[in-house]
């Protein structure tokens, strides 16, 4: 009899409902694609202009691209002080979207599971501005594949796409290098120039599986 009771209490509709919106997203999301772990700052989310705004203010003149390019603005003469300006409430609300990368990353969503995996946890008050970034520019990615982290050494997946080559060390799968101004001496990854490339190496990836 108490058994039957115990049964008779978990089957109750109080009991059915308590699933949080995740579990609900897992269950309606089954099966096992390929995972992609996909940078936002200089992948999809262009932090350069922002930076030479932000220069401009400071020193009253914007740097031609031959001045920074190969390095980051604020590695400019006297220009470190810049970098702090990502801890600033809205420095990432706002920021432009990569060329193509709505449209091919929509298209990779239909075929991997996407991730969204950023460093934000340096920067508090990030947080918000990037959830709601990728909400406005890329809701086919959703909440529920948002990882705001540290350290991406913590990251399992397939594919990582990422600008900054510590990233992709330590990463046990693929990695393809996202061509920015501070890494463009660096040799040791297969190098995406722009989003039409990405696009390319994964149809190419797909046609190899037979996908
Ligand atoms: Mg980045």
């Amino acid at each position: 009899m108490i058994n039957d009771k115990k049964t008779s209490a978990l089957a109750t509709p109080t009991e059915q409902i308590i699933k949080t919106p995740l579990e609900i997203y897992i269950e309606n999301n089954p099966g096992r694609k390929r995972r992609i772990a996909l940078d936002m700052d200089e992948v999809i989310a262009d932090v350069i202009p922002k930076f030479l705004d932000y220069y401009e203010r400071d020193f009253g003149e914007r740097p031609d691209k031959s001045q920074w390019w190969g390095k980051k603005i604020y590695q400019l003469p006297n220009a470190a002080h810049i970098r702090s300006y990502l801890q600033d409430e809205g420095f990432f609300a706002d920021l432009p979207v990569m060329e193509h990368s709505q449209e091919v990353v929509k298209w990779l969503c239909e075929h991997y599971e996407v991730f969204a995996v950023t460093a934000a946890t340096e920067f508090r008050n990030s947080l918000r501005d990037k959830l709601d970034w990728l909400d406005h520019h890329f809701p086919f990615i959703g909440w529920q594949r948002l990882v705001l982290c540290g350290d991406k050494r913590i990251i399992q997946a397939d594919y990582m796409i990422d600008d900054h080559a510590w990233n992709l060390e330590h990463f046990k799968g693929k990695g393809l290098l996202f061509t920015a101004s501070h890494n463009l001496d660096e040799q040791r990854f297969t190098r995406v120039d722009n989003w039409l490339e990405v696009r390319a190496f994964f149809e190419w990836e797909l046609e190899k599986s037979g996908q």
